[in-house]
């Protein structure tokens, strides 16, 4: 069966056909340096993880295109603020959004193209708008011409006068229509400015795009996205930029994002609700914000909470405890079939063929990762049962565990969420003597004559069921006492691992 994907622009879902077959160019608006990435961010770069995981699951030779935004108003505002220079702003947070990332465990687009890397071609493409009477010059700023482009608001399913109406857009009296935007703005002094046709200056927003989106994919690529909140204005002027200046339609396929938002509002900077992914990432590991992601699906809202994290580390804990259920199983000696276990033996691998033809149908069904997410969770479930009935395990039950568990590690990688299992580690002999300290000021009861080893397991424990209680407190002075005694917590991919600093 074919991937179908919803489109922003038919607001139909559709079948996935390629420009090239077996191959997909994508882009996804990524972000503007001038702060950390929040959970919101985080979300929307998440999904279009894993549509771009999943795409090369399915065979497809995957173009993926994300873009910095490293000029731009909010980045010079941001350097004003603190006397710095906007390339020094700008150099931060890409590093910051890096590290961010990196931790999140995403994987790498294929290009990251910075907006400055690729002023040439955005003036190239401005010239070609103003002489084909899509664009005007003013006192050296340029301004797309939004009566030139009949189908302006075909992406947002607006009409310029429902814009008009909504927008309260200020006049200025050099434009044309209220609503034209700028493609070129006249830098003031000290910001930062290229050499152009019209002067010293710098490029609007949604002008990089269309210059790095074609550059790297090509006329009519296939997929663009971003958060929903980009359809309107960002990418609408994208379309109208870029189809006014090639003539063609802009992108096949139009994905949008549903939002984080904390109860009623959004999740932004501007609304001063943000939790910041790094800080997030101190508490938790990235494959429970990657739960969090997959349990809705990505055109879904997500109304982000406490309770909604602890429900994704149980989640999280499911899978693992199942896979160490099915090491366990795997461990203890074998016995002859039984003849009247075959029932529970069809029972499962009927469950398993299920399971990954469920999770297959879901994710082609616009990449619906919560049925997809349900599918492996309705397997986790059949397969505990299947080990507390089968008992003492035939040649055949092992075989069969094999191929579920194999399964569970396959379909969860094929959308980047890693189960591999903490290793046991012999570092125990090693531990400092600060673990007999530490332990006595957190742990309650009796701890004489336990090993270091034990202590440290107990520590551990102690700061899970700290997080649980949301004791937020007591889960820092736990890591904070391990990291001054030179034991490191890794929350990062593989659940509570630790290790020693070197
Ligand atoms: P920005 O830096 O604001 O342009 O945002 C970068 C990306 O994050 C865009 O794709 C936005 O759509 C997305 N985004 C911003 N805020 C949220 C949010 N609260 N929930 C989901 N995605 C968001
Ligand atoms: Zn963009």
């Amino acid at each position: 069966m074919s991937i179908k994907v919803f489109n922003t622009m038919t607001r139909k879902k559709e079948d996935f056909v390629p420009r090239d077959a077996g191959k997909v160019g994508m882009y996804i608006c990524g972000p503007t340096v001038y702060n950390f990435i929040h959970v919101g961010n985080a979300r929307t770069y998440l999904s279009f993880d894993i549509i771009y995981r999943y795409l090369r699951y399915k065979g497809y030779a995957v173009t993926y295109v994300r873009n910095l935004t490293d000029v731009d108003d909010k980045i010079i505002n941001k350097a004003r603020e603190e006397g710095v220079s906007p390339e020094e702003i700008a150099e931060r947070f890409i590093e910051g959004y890096w590290d961010d990332v990196k931790s999140m465990g995403l994987a790498e687009p294929t290009i990251e193209p910075k907006a400055t890397e690729h002023i040439g071609e955005m003036i190239e493409i401005i010239e070609r708008l103003i002489e084909k009477g899509h664009a005007y010059v003013v006192d050296g700023d340029v301004y797309f011409e939004l009566d030139s482009f009949a189908e302006y608001g075909k992406l947002s399913h607006r009409s310029l006068d429902d814009m008009r109406a909504g927008e309260r857009v200020e006049i200025d009296p050099r434009k044309r229509h209220p609503m034209d935007f700028a493609l070129w703005k006249t830098a003031k002094p000290g910001e930062p400015a290229w050499d152009s046709p019209w002067g010293q200056g710098r490029p609007g927003w949604h002008i990089e795009c269309t210059a790095m989106s074609l550059k790297y994919l090509g006329v009519n690529f296939d997929i663009h996205g971003g958060g929903r909140d980009l359809i309107f204005p960002h990418h609408e002027n994208e379309v109208a930029q870029t189809e006014g200046y090639t003539g063609q339609p802009f992108a096949k396929y139009w994905l949008h994002g549903g939002m984080v938002n904390i109860g009623d509002e959004k999740m932004a900077k501007s609304v001063g609700n943000i939790v910041l992914v790094r800080e997030l990432l101190q508490g938790t590991n990235a494959n429970v914000l990657r739960l969090l992601a997959l349990g809705t699906h990505y055109r879904s809202p997500i109304d982000f909470s406490p309770d909604k994290l602890v429900e994704a580390e149980a989640a999280y804990e499911r899978f693992l405890n199942a896979r160490r259920r099915i090491r366990e199983a795997l461990e203890a000696p074998s016995v002859t079939a039984l003849a009247e276990k075959k029932a529970l033996m069809d029972g499962l691998s009927a469950d398993l063929k299920g399971a990954q033809e469920k999770f297959i149908e879901s994710m082609d069904d616009d990449f619906n990762s919560a049925a997809a997410m349900a599918a492996l969770f309705e397997l986790v479930k059949e397969v505990n049962t299947f080990i507390e009935a089968y008992g003492q395990m035939t040649m055949d039950a092992r075989e069969l565990l094999e191929k579920v568990d194999a399964l569970l590690v396959v379909l969860s990688g094929a959308v980047g969420l890693d189960l591999a299992l903490p290793e046991a580690g012999d570092l125990a002999d090693k531990l400092p003597d600060d673990v007999y300290r530490l332990a006595s000021e957190v742990l309650a009861g009796a701890i004489d004559g336990m090993s270091k080893a034990e202590l440290l397991d107990k520590i551990l424990e102690r700061r899970v069921e700290a997080r649980k209680g949301k004791d937020w407190a007591l889960a820092d002075k736990i890591r904070d006492g391990l990291a001054s005694a030179g034991i490191e917590i890794e929350d990062t991919p593989l659940g509570f691992r630790w290790k020693l600093k070197v």
